[in-house]
């Protein structure tokens, strides 16, 4: 199921920023930082409503006004119409409709893309009064927000969720689960894994890709993916049949060096949407960086499974505990999720590279799992009994009952007289108890407390 990918444009000091950290109440997810720019791009995964999606603010501006401006507004317009599923179009209402807004609502009014317009800064009921000057910029709707305040936002994210189709993009929230609604069902057994190459330009995507394709002349098609960039191949190996997803090819098509890097994150966040796994590709020489960092909790949050591939190891001098003490950094990194299993490979020289997809699958197979109510009571609540959650306010906690939800990613709701007191440590005794009798490594695990 692929993802649906929201972009945010207008120009500076129209509070672009502000809205994004909005959306996504402050999880900001990712920061670029590239130099050269004056600010930072971002991106991130808001939720509403039980609806998930991308939030790309493609701000990172230089100074208006500068002969370099209008490029720019283009090449951020044009970022949005390549890459998103919906744009939200920003005006600042304290300014009125300036020179900037008017070239760049030309430009949005030719997508064959939802735009919605949105007039930010709307404090108070003047303001509210003046914004409807914007009309004239040509779209049918407005919408009138405060993003400091918060206000108009949630008929605005309301809008956006609207726009999402189908079922793009279900989370599920605990209360919301029907264990017989079909749309929250897990995926059948006889899916095919789908897995997606990802990591920062010039890891080795491209090279690994080719390396496991060339050896094996058993692709059966190319799948044109959603997005010209991402190709979708399917891969049989093993007997074992797959689609692989890479995200390289964009390094490829565009020129302007400063893109690259947005660019090929942005593939990054959309590509994971459509998979089940992702192997996350690092350049043994760099190590990890904190992008790679925030690509890897994206992907947790987004509750993919997720397997560490640390590449070009042929040209890292080893000695005795080179791999055990490199992966052990690397973990504190990764720190909390760090059930992951990371391996040394090289693309260039194929080493381990067919491991590497058999780690996937398995990571596959671990994020597929189903355990038996029955059997799952049977282990987790004499060890529940061994160590009970902490008291609250005189009264014991007694969980009774613990299932697994019917969801693609592995849920467990353990049921309780006091879900609410149940606390973060408690939460992660369980995780690590769940581990530790379940194969779940590279699966983000996600734990509920319900009232019984
Ligand atoms: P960007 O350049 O478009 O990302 O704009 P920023 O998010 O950095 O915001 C520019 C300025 O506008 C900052 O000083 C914000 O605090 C301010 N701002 C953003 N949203 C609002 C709003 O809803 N009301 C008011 N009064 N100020 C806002
Ligand atoms: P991508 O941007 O992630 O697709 O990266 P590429 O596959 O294009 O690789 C970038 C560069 O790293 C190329 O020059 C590759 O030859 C080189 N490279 C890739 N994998 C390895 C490896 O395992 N070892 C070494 N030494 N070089 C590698």
């Amino acid at each position: 199921m692929a993802g649906f990918t929201v972009a945010i444009v207008g120009r500076p000091n129209v509070g672009k920023s502000t809205l994004f950290n909005r959306l996504l109440e402050q999880r900001k997810a990712i920061v670029e930082d590239t130099p050269g720019v004056t600010r930072d791009r971002q991106y991130g995964v808001a939720d509403w409503n039980g609806r998930q999606f991308n939030v790309i603010d493609t701000g990172g501006f230089v100074q208006e006004g500068t002969d370099v401006f209008e490029r720019e507004i283009r090449k951020q317009v044009h970022i949005a119409l390549d890459e998103a599923d919906l744009i939200l179009f920003i005006c600042d209402v304290t300014t009125g409709i300036t020179g900037e807004d008017e070239d760049m609502a030309r430009l949005l009014r030719k997508s064959t893309k939802p735009v919605l317009l949105v007039i930010n800064k709307v404090d108070n009921s003047q303001r509210s009064l003046d914004a409807a000057e914007f009309y004239s910029l040509g779209f049918d709707q407005l919408f009138e927000i405060s993003s400091i305040s918060g206000s108009g936002t949630g008929e605005l994210l309301d809008a956006v969720t609207a726009a999402i189709p189908g079922d793009v993009g279900l989370t599920f929230p605990e209360e919301d689960i029907d264990p017989d609604d079909e749309e929250n069902a897990a995926p059948a057994a006889n899916a095919i894994p789908r897995i997606a190459i990802i990591g920062q330009p010039n890891a080795g995507k491209s090279t690994l890709l080719n390396a496991l394709i060339g050896q094996e002349r058993t692709i059966v098609s190319n799948i044109p993916g959603t997005t010209r960039d991402v190709i979708h191949t399917h891969y049989n190996l093993f007997n074992r049949e797959f689609i692989l997803i890479d995200t390289a090819g964009i390094r490829k098509k565009k020129n302007v060096h400063e893109d690259i890097e947005f660019y090929s994150v942005i593939r990054a966040i959309r590509a994971m949407d459509d998979t089940d796994v992702c192997l996350l590709v690092l350049d043994a020489e760099k190590g990890i960086t904190a992008q790679d960092v925030s690509i890897f909790s994206l992907a947790t949050r987004k509750g993919k499974g997720i397997v560490v591939l640390v590449n070009k190891w042929d040209t890292v001098e080893k000695e005795t505990n080179t791999a055990r003490d490199y992966e052990k950094a690397l973990k504190q990194k990764l720190a909390p999720f760090t059930d992951v299993p990371v391996l040394f490979i090289s693309a260039l020289e194929k080493q381990r590279i067919f491991q590497a997809m058999e780690k996937a699958i398995e990571v596959y197979e671990n994020r597929s799992r189903r355990v038996p109510t029955s059997k799952l009571n049977d282990v987790m609540l004499p060890e529940i009994e061994r160590y009970p959650p902490p008291m609250t306010r005189g009264n014991s906690v007694k969980i009774k009952f613990v299932q697994q939800l019917p969801t693609a990613v592995p849920s467990f709701a353990f049921f309780a007289n006091y879900p609410e007191a149940i606390k973060e440590p408690y939460r992660n005794f369980l995780e690590n108890k769940l581990r530790s009798h379940y194969p779940l490594t590279g699966v983000p695990v996600r734990v509920f407390f319900r009232k019984k």
